[in-house]
């Protein structure tokens, strides 16, 4: 018999000798805490009892982030971690026929391989993007659009700024933008990119830019910067003091969520709609339980064409049901 429970800070599967708490946010009574990838919403160091399942690039990345781990396992008894190809080192969990997927993504994307999934017969998927109508072009075509916006900018000697989180996007866009010259990345960019090349990834060498800054190099226009998405400060100064125009990249771009930069392009490292249900497609679940963002919309549409879905967010208990 297995269960799963939605508490407050995370999803809960119990099996019958143990219980797993899947990306918690603070901390829940488990045996074991599974930590799929070192975004901060899905990181939280667990109590001494509980040991930790990760990858050994999520935990790299971590430790760099600040996070105390020092024991943790990548292999653990029945339980089968699987590229989710979201930001480097993400994993999806498959355990008992039961798949948790956490934050997703099936396109290749640079460097970074799209999740592959076995069948399952219970699957736990993510739906931020869970909506019909969220449907991103490829990424050639994104790169084309970039790349056309920063070509006329910079025949008119203007700096562009291409921004996404600093965790999986940043290193994306830093690989997909290379052939851009001077390319500079924010600080914080600059630190994730070098866990990156530690562990094995091919990235260029781009200047920080407090260097950039300190030498002055950001007078000698036009430049190309990588920055963070919501370091809106730093926009506006960059903006102010070099009159540097902004490209954001998410999958947000296809609402009307993002007006704050001059462009916003679709590049997510998530699915989207089409993904999710070709996702449910190839796993063909017995069962499935939506989780994070349109997880309702996604679970009624599932409904709607034959499935067995419910959003976990949507109950207010904390026992949601035995299967
Ligand atoms: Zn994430
Ligand atoms: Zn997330």
């Amino acid at each position: 018999m297995h269960k799963i429970t939605q508490v407050k800070s995370g999803i809960v599967l119990e099996l019958d000798n143990m219980r797993i708490a899947l990306d918690p946010n603070s901390s829940i009574d488990a045996e074991l805490t599974f930590i799929s990838h070192a975004h901060s919403d899905h990181m939280h160091m667990p109590n001494k009892k509980s040991s930790i399942i990760a990858s050994r690039e999520t935990v790299t990345i971590a430790r760099r982030r600040g996070y105390d781990i020092t024991d943790y396992y990548e292999v653990f008894n029945g339980l089968q971690l699987i590229n989710s190809g979201h930001v480097l080192g993400s994993k999806a969990l498959f355990v008992d026929g039961i798949l948790y997927t956490s934050d997703i993504c099936i396109r290749d994307r640079a460097f970074l391989q799209g999740a592959r999934l076995p069948k399952c017969d219970i699957l736990i998927i993510e739906s931020t993007y869970g909506k019909e109508g969220f449907v991103f072009p490829s990424i050639e075509k994104v790169c084309e659009q970039a790349n056309n916006i920063i070509s006329k900018l910079y025949s008119n000697g203007v700096p562009v700024i291409l921004l996404g989180y600093s965790l999986g996007k940043a290193q994306i866009l830093t690989s997909l933008f290379k052939h851009w010259k001077p390319l500079y990345v924010y600080d914080s960019i600059h630190a994730i990119n070098q866990v990156y090349k530690e562990l094995g990834v091919d990235l260029v060498d781009a200047l920080p830019y407090s260097f950039a800054e300190e030498e002055g190099l950001l007078k000698k226009r036009p430049w190309l910067m990588i920055a963070p998405i919501h370091g809106y400060k730093f926009i506006a100064e960059m903006k102010s003091r070099y009159s540097a125009v902004t490209i954001a990249f998410t999958g947000w771009s296809l609402s009307n969520r993002y007006s704050y930069y001059d462009y916003t392009l679709p590049l997510s490292d998530h699915c989207d709609f089409n993904e999710l249900l070709k996702i449910v497609r190839e796993c063909n679940p017995r069962k499935i339980y939506t989780f994070h963002g349109y997880s309702s919309e996604l679970s009624s549409h599932l409904n709607r064409l034959g499935y067995t879905s419910e959003p976990l967010v949507k109950r207010s208990k904390n026992l949601l049901e035995f299967i």
